[in-house]
């Protein structure tokens, strides 16, 4: 069934039917329509046009004394006979008995008719009819004296062939217009749906080469404003859709490459040990303690991907509790202690007021984590790294400023990317794979808050971390921050 519609699912078809119909539809109704008026107005006009003549005549039957009693009176016979040839039609007259005093025909004189017609207009109706079979049109008038009483019955009827004729010639005529206007509209109907159309199939065509060569963007139409914006917005999306596949490419490109770089180190490392033939053991020993960092570097990697991944997940969930921001400050900064101090930097902790949060406590101490990891290990012997810890109403602020190394200024917008590096000079001696701030912002964003950072190369670096204090969720987060604030 449903292929039997499926012409009529396309716009040109329908634009072909309506224009088709809209042209048609009015005049096949106008033309009948007017026919039929004009039919009326003749019909009604010609009994009008009876009705006077019969009343006319009922004036002079009353006046003619016979006329009524034996139709004997020359005078008004001959004009009654002379009137109804002139309508190709029947005069009669009849008494107050229904008796007929007067045919112009001469068949029923004497004879009583009892039409039901002549039965209404003895008792005082004046009527008219058309008789659709024969085409006559039959008036009835009662002929009334002097004195206000129904004396008889004018019967006049008068052929309607001529009519018919006219409306046959009419139509006739009227069939050939249509005819004429049926082919005008179905030529115009077919043309302008082309033409409404062909900017659709320009835009089809031009998806289609989309599809063919992912590469394309839609050619822009310039035709109607909706379609000039379905173009606009299909090729916003297809630039969207470039630039994700580009990114996919490139991280892909990054994963193999950051994985390959510990595995060829190994790779070096155990081919020197087993190609040297009579190795030392302090060699040895250092050679495989270099294996087993890179091993290190390979795990966190991957554990940084996994970290990566799992935040990406749309239904990725957060373990949201009440944590004293205060209390795992201390915590991450005490673990970070040994490295600091390793690397010969000082870790501050400035505590404006206690701040309790809502939050993925694993998720935030890892971002303050890689923040202070990268203050020391983006620094210089003697430096420090500060946290500063402070909320308004809304907010919890997490500040970390080191005066450390710095990031070049056309690197900081790029330093959240996956697998960026700002120095690569530095970055060579410092380990690390650059997914760190990748996963930092990720954790942010999950709970809606911000990261910002701001830096002067050689100066220092400070990130500038917002958290909501009562974790928002999609829909009810006004209402769980106004609850909070009431209470
Ligand atoms: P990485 O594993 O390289 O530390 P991150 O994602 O943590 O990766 O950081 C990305 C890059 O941003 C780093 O390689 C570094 O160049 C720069 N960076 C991050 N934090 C700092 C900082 N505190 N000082 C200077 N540079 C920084």
């Amino acid at each position: 069934m449903e292929h039997i519609f499926r012409p009529l699912k396309s716009l040109h078809a329908r634009i072909f039917l309506f224009a088709f119909l809209m042209g048609i539809v009015p005049f096949s109704i106008l033309t009948p329509a007017t026919l039929y008026i004009y039919r009326s107005i003749v019909i009604n006009s010609d009994s009008q046009e009876l009705m006077s003549s019969a009343q006319t005549f009922s004036y002079q039957i009353v006046t003619s004394k016979s006329m009524l009693s034996s139709g004997n009176d020359p005078g008004l016979v001959n004009q009654l006979e002379v009137v109804a040839r002139s309508y190709h039609g029947r005069i009669m007259i009849v008494n107050s008995s229904l008796r007929v005093v007067f045919d112009s025909y001469d068949m029923d004189e004497g004879k009583i008719i009892v039409w039901e017609h002549v039965i209404r207009a003895a008792k005082g109706e004046k009527l008219s009819y058309f008789d659709k079979d024969t085409k006559y049109l039959l008036v009835t008038v009662p002929i009334t004296n002097s004195d206000g009483d129904i004396v008889g019955v004018t019967i006049i009827s008068k052929s309607m062939d001529y009519l018919q004729q006219t409306l046959d010639k009419v139509l006739s005529f009227t069939l050939l217009a249509m005819l004429v206007v049926y082919a005008l509209c179905l030529t115009l109907a077919l043309v302008f749906s082309n033409i409404f159309t062909k900017p659709m199939r320009n835009l089809s065509k031009g998806f289609e080469n989309v599809v063919l060569e992912y590469d394309n963007l839609v050619p822009e139409i310039k035709s109607y404003r909706e379609l000039e914006d379905i173009t606009k917005n299909a090729n916003a999306a297809l630039i969207k859709l470039h630039d994700i596949d580009e990114s996919r490419r490139e991280f892909v490109s990054n994963v193999s490459h950051e994985l390959k770089t510990p595995l060829t180190s190994m790779k070096v490392l155990a081919d020197s040990l087993n190609g040297g033939g009579d190795v030392p053991i302090e060699m040895y020993k250092e050679f495989m303690q270099d294996i087993g960092e890179e091993i290190d570097r390979e795990t966190k990697i991957v554990n940084d991907l996994l970290s990566l991944v799992r935040m990406d997940k749309k239904d990725a969930k957060l373990n949201i509790s009440s944590v004293d921001m205060n209390e795992i400050i201390e915590l991450v900064l005490k673990r970070l202690k040994p490295i600091a101090t390793k690397s010969e930097i000082e870790l501050e902790f400035e505590s404006i007021r206690q701040v309790i949060c809502e939050i993925d406590e694993v998720k935030i101490v890892q971002v303050i984590t890689n923040l202070v990891e990268n203050g020391i290990k983006y620094n210089n012997k003697g430096g420090y790294v500060k946290v500063t810890l402070d909320s308004d109403h809304q907010y919890c602020n997490i500040k970390v400023e080191d005066n450390g190394l710095g990031i070049p200024e056309e690197a900081i917008d790029h330093i959240f990317e996956r697998f960026y590096r700002a120095d690569k000079s530095h970055s060579r001696q410092i380990q690390g794979s650059g997914l760190g701030l990748a996963i930092t912002k990720s954790a942010i964003v999950m709970h809606r808050g911000d990261i910002k950072v701001s830096s002067v190369l050689g100066e220092g670096t400070v990130f500038d971390v917002k958290l909501p204090l009562i974790y928002i969720t999609n829909s009810n987060n006004q209402a769980n921050v106004a609850e909070k604030e009431e209470a």
